[in-house]
């Protein structure tokens, strides 16, 4: 993995995960991805409307890992799961995302060449 820039920090139940952005995953083609143990969010640097959909999506990760919900494979929710979660998660999500928003635009003349 390329050099990773750090745009913010936040915590979860107690547990405090960086946000970084690479120009690329090394050898692989991902958008975003969540690493527990480091506690960290790696997003891929592309517009900013992908890197918050992307940031979402690993933010809703972390918060399921971090709260105790198992993410096996095999694991599956049904409809009042989903609403739960989404219900539970929801400003977690956008304060953090609105975060990012204003950390991302006020650096992102350091990132793009
Ligand atoms: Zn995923």
């Amino acid at each position: 993995m390329n050099t990773e820039h750090e745009i913010m920090t936040f915590e979860v139940n107690g547990l405090i995960y960086k946000i970084v952005i690479v120009e690329a995953f090394q050898g692989d083609n991902l958008l975003g991805l969540a690493e527990y143990p480091q506690k960290k969010i790696t997003l891929k640097l592309e517009d900013i409307d992908v890197m918050i959909k992307t940031l979402k999506h690993e933010l809703t990760h972390v918060w399921l890992e971090e709260f105790g919900h198992n993410q096996h494979e095999t694991k599956s929710y049904n409809n009042e799961d989903i609403c739960e979660i989404v219900a539970c998660s929801n400003n977690f999500i956008n304060e953090n995302v609105a975060k990012f928003k204003k950390n991302f635009t006020e650096q992102e003349n350091n990132y793009r060449g």
